[in-house]
C-alpha cells in the first residue's frame, strides 16, 4: 500500500511541527520527513500506526517488518547524540508502537482499534471506553446463556468462529455499529471459551 493511502482519502489531516527544523510533517510518522529528527509525541490509532487499513486479517508480514524497523530506529541505543527531549518522544513513540503491534494480534483490540479508527485516527486505543459496547440482543444472550449450562467446546468454538466472520466483514467495509455489535458479542463469547 502506498503511504498515501493511510488517511483514507485523507479524511483526516496530520500537521506535526518539528521541534528541530520546523518543517511541518503532514503524514503520519516518527521522524521528520526533512531533517530526520525525532518528532514530538502525538497519539496514533494502531492501523495508522503500521500503515495499514483496519482488518482482522492483517498482513503479518508488513506488520512484523515495520515493528523491528521502529525498534532498531528509536532504540535508546541507536539514537546517537539526540536531545534528551528526543530521547523521551522516542521512547514515548515506542511505548505506543509496543501496546499496538501487541493489540493487531488479538481480535477484540483489534475490533476496538478499528471503531476508534472510524470515529477518528489519530485516537490510540486507550481511549475506547468499554462503555460504549451495546448491550447484545436478548436473541445472542439466550444462545449464550443456553450455552453456559449445556455445551461442548466444539459449540463455544463454532460461535466464535462465526462472530469472527462477521466482524472481518464488518471492519473490512469500516461498518461501526456493526464492529460494535460484534464486538460487544465477541466479548461475551470469549468469556464463555475460558469457561470450556
Ligand atoms: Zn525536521
Amino acid at each position: 500500500m502506498k503511504k498515501a493511502d493511510v488517511g483514507v482519502g485523507n479524511r483526516f489531516m496530520f500537521n506535526v511541527g518539528c521541534a528541530h527544523c520546523h518543517h511541518t510533517n503532514m503524514e503520519p510518522s516518527i521522524k521528520c520527513e526533512k531533517c530526520g529528527h525525532i518528532l514530538p509525541f502525538y497519539t496514533m490509532n494502531p492501523f495508522v500506526i503500521f500503515k495499514t487499513l483496519p482488518a482482522l486479517k492483517l498482513n503479518t508480514v508488513q506488520v512484523d517488518d515495520l515493528y523491528f524497523d521502529f525498534q532498531r530506529q528509536l532504540h535508546p541505543d541507536k539514537l546517537g547524540d539526540v536531545p534528551d527531549e528526543e530521547r523521551r518522544w522516542a521512547d514515548q513513540h515506542i511505548s505506543q508502537i509496543n501496546q499496538s503491534y501487541k493489540a493487531l494480534k488479538k481480535p477484540i483490540l483489534i475490533a476496538k482499534a478499528a471503531i476508534l479508527y472510524c470515529k477518528d485516527p489519530s485516537l490510540p486505543l486507550d481511549k475506547f471506553k468499554d462503555d460504549d459496547l451495546p448491550a447484545p440482543g436478548a436473541e445472542f444472550l439466550k444462545a449464550v446463556m443456553a450455552l453456559q449450562m449445556d455445551a461442548s467446546a466444539e459449540t463455544v468454538q463454532q460461535m466464535y468462529n462465526d462472530i469472527l466472520d462477521r466482524l472481518n466483514v464488518a471492519i473490512s467495509e469500516l461498518n461501526e455499529p456493526a464492529i460494535l455489535n460484534e464486538a460487544s458479542e465477541l466479548t461475551y463469547v470469549e468469556r464463555l471459551r475460558t469457561l470450556k
